[in-house]
């Protein structure tokens, strides 16, 4: 995008060219100095904590698991994470992550979801760091839930792609779960093959349901298929992005056994 607008800047003449440098300039500034910043923090475990939000049983209202988002004193996570993977930063940052679920785990005593990036996926022996976070903090395998994302499962230019390492972490006892379900490419083909337990529907279709949610809608029809492929196929679905009362109702009355939301609260440390 930047080197469409510059391309644009230069046939419209010397004065739009040099604000669009110093456009340019200023966000790169930005981003060298977020990313130092980061890696001093991280070095220093200083600044970066985790938030939690709780996985409810829709039935009975009870939280079952938490999921672990991690926050930073200086940005949101949909700006710094991105930053970390593309500066080689992530393995290290998701280190940290896994590390500080596993050890606050024995504060609450429920199973922890955590986030996998899938630059960390990507890596061999990324089994091999959660058998470690394991083994030094003593959480169960069993009450670790890792929720990868469809990216991570699509083969890349080399034809590598983290089938094998699912494996592997399942191997462990570690359960999976595809998060943001149904925003990304996977296809049904591959999802039958997939070693998975179970999905997350993206709260992008709770939104789109509306407010109340209109049964007869295209979206509405959409979740319902959504959640018979997943009981077809035997996974765990967890409902995202539950906002209010009747958008529960209507998804607990689908017959998702599990669900998400500001409903129940916003992330927030343990
Ligand atoms: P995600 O894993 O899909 O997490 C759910 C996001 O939805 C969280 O945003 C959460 O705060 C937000 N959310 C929860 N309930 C609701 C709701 O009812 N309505 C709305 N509108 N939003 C809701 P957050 O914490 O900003 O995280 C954004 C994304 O950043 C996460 O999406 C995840 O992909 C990534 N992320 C967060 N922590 C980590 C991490 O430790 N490692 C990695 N690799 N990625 C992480
Ligand atoms: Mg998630
Ligand atoms: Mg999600
Ligand atoms: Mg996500």
């Amino acid at each position: 995008r930047a080197d469409l607008a510059l391309y644009r800047a230069k046939g419209e003449g010397k004065d739009r060219l040099a604000f669009f440098e110093a456009h340019l300039q200023e966000a790169l500034r930005r981003e060298m100095d977020l990313l130092e910043a980061l890696r001093e923090d991280l070095v220093r475990g200083d600044g970066l904590w985790l938030a939690y939000q709780p996985i409810v049983d829709l039935e009975s209202g009870e939280k079952v698991a938490l999921e672990a988002l991690l926050r930073w004193r200086l940005a949101p996570p949909a700006e710094f994470i991105p930053l970390a993977e593309r500066h080689r930063l992530m393995p290290e940052l998701g280190r940290w992550v896994l590390r500080r679920a596993c050890g606050e785990r024995g504060r609450h005593g429920l199973p922890v979801h955590v986030n996998v990036s899938p630059v960390e996926l990507l890596d061999p022996s990324y089994p091999e760091r959660v058998a470690e976070a394991l083994e030094a903090t003593g959480c169960p395998p069993g009450d670790l839930v890792l929720e990868v994302t469809e990216t991570s499962l699509i083969p890349d230019e080399r034809g590598r792609d983290a089938t094998q390492t699912l494996q592997a972490l399942r191997g462990l006892g570690v359960r999976v779960f595809l998060d943001d379900f149904g925003s990304g490419y996977s296809s049904l083909e591959r999802l039958a093959g997939l070693a998975v337990d179970g999905v997350k529907l993206g709260q992008a279709f709770t939104r789109a349901l509306g407010c109340p949610p209109n049964p007869e809608s295209p979206a509405a029809r959409l979740v319902a298929a959504v959640l018979a492929l997943a009981q077809a196929l035997g996974l765990t679905a967890v409902a995202e992005g539950i906002e209010d009362e009747a958008a529960l109702d209507y998804l607990k009355g689908l017959g998702f056994p599990l669900g998400q939301g500001f409903l129940w609260g916003r992330p927030a440390p343990l």
